[in-house]
């Protein structure tokens, strides 16, 4: 099938590109790698009838680290050039181990980094690993009644970003310009693990691990703070607060962090598809949220 027709913006300016946003607000898509919007389209599960080309927008390319260890991927970043950027194997190595579980390479080649996280499906990688990194999402559209070069901005938490399957805290008139990671803090180790039928498949299940020890270890060190972060176990990225209460505090043996992913299953409300059932996935959180805090747990005592 193809799309029923649609008129076709393409601006080369961040001002031009959220005043066509204000002109048609929700009659607008944009368009990104294009990766998730052009099939959709095609099968005509969304019908836009009007589409604004981001791929001309210069400045929403390019990945920057500021001054304060703050990594800021600017949304139409190629998934390609994250995954190959030394800046984010070593400011945000989390990121670096998901990329290359994202589709393939000719995807993540056209596919952005903003395009995966304002299209919230809930099997994706980045929109765990931007909650499990406590990630910030810088989003703008155009002021209200102050000529149209005047952007608006709001920083919106991940934690506030993602509402449900496919949907977002972005308003219509709204576009996502960068997502901002926080450097992590010393003695932390994050690691992220999923299951999929096939190297390049959407995950059955996967888990986002972040773990910080405290300075005493080994010697009697305990897990300062945790995050776990789920995904493709319900309609959004859940953070399991229920595992991360299990460890704080606690020496990480492998029977605190075992405990932690019996309890990470707490927080998780699985759906059965034709892909697997609700069991099976409980029962792989159960192994990945071990096996993602095992390792993250390690790589925070290599960082000691
Ligand atoms: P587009 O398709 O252009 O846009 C997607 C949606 O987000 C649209 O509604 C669009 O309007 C909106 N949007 C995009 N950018 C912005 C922005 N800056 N501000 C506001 N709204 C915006 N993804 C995974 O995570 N894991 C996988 O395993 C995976 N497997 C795939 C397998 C196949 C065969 C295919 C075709 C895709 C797969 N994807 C997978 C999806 C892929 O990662 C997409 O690139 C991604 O979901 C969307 O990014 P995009 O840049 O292509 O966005």
């Amino acid at each position: 099938m193809k799309p029923p027709p649609f008129e076709y913006h393409a601006p080369d300016t961040r001002e031009q590109a959220l005043a066509l946003m204000a002109r048609y607000g929700g009659e607008a898509r944009v368009l990104a790698g294009g990766q998730s919007l052009v099939p959709a389209m095609n099968f005509r599960l969304v019908a836009p009838s009007v589409l604004v080309d981001l791929n001309g927008v210069a400045d929403l390319f390019g990945i920057e680290q500021s001054e304060d260890g703050r990594l800021h991927i600017r949304a139409m970043t190629r998934q390609r050039m994250v995954e190959r950027s030394s800046l984010v194997a070593g400011a945000a190595p989390l990121i670096a181990e998901a990329m290359p579980h994202i589709a393939h390479p000719q995807i993540r080649n056209r596919g952005t980094f903003g395009g995966s996280l304002a299209h919230a499906d809930p099997a994706a990688e980045l929109p765990a690993v931007v909650l499990a990194l406590d990630g910030l999402l810088k989003v703008q559209r155009q002021a209200e009644g102050e000529g149209d070069d005047t952007i608006a901005e709001r920083i919106v938490p991940a934690s506030d970003f993602f509402l449900g399957m496919f949907t977002t805290a972005l308003q219509p008139d709204e576009i996502l310009v960068e997502a901002i990671l926080p450097p992590l803090p010393p003695r932390t180790g994050t690691a992220f693990e999923e299951f999929a039928r096939r190297l390049g498949d959407y995950a059955l299940a996967g888990a986002c691990a972040v773990v910080t020890l405290d300075a005493g270890y080994p010697s009697g060190g305990v897990v300062r703070d945790a995050r776990l972060v789920l995904f493709a176990v319900g309609d959004m990225p859940v953070r399991s607060t229920s595992a991360e209460g299990v460890l704080r505090g606690q020496v990480p043996s492998v029977e605190a962090i075992s405990a932690a992913a019996e309890a990470a299953t707490d927080d998780i409300d699985p759906h059965t598809d034709i892909h697997a059932t609700a069991a099976y996935r409980r029962h792989l959180v159960r192994v990945l949220a071990k096996r993602a805090l095992v390792r993250a747990v390690q790589r925070a005592q290599e960082r000691m």
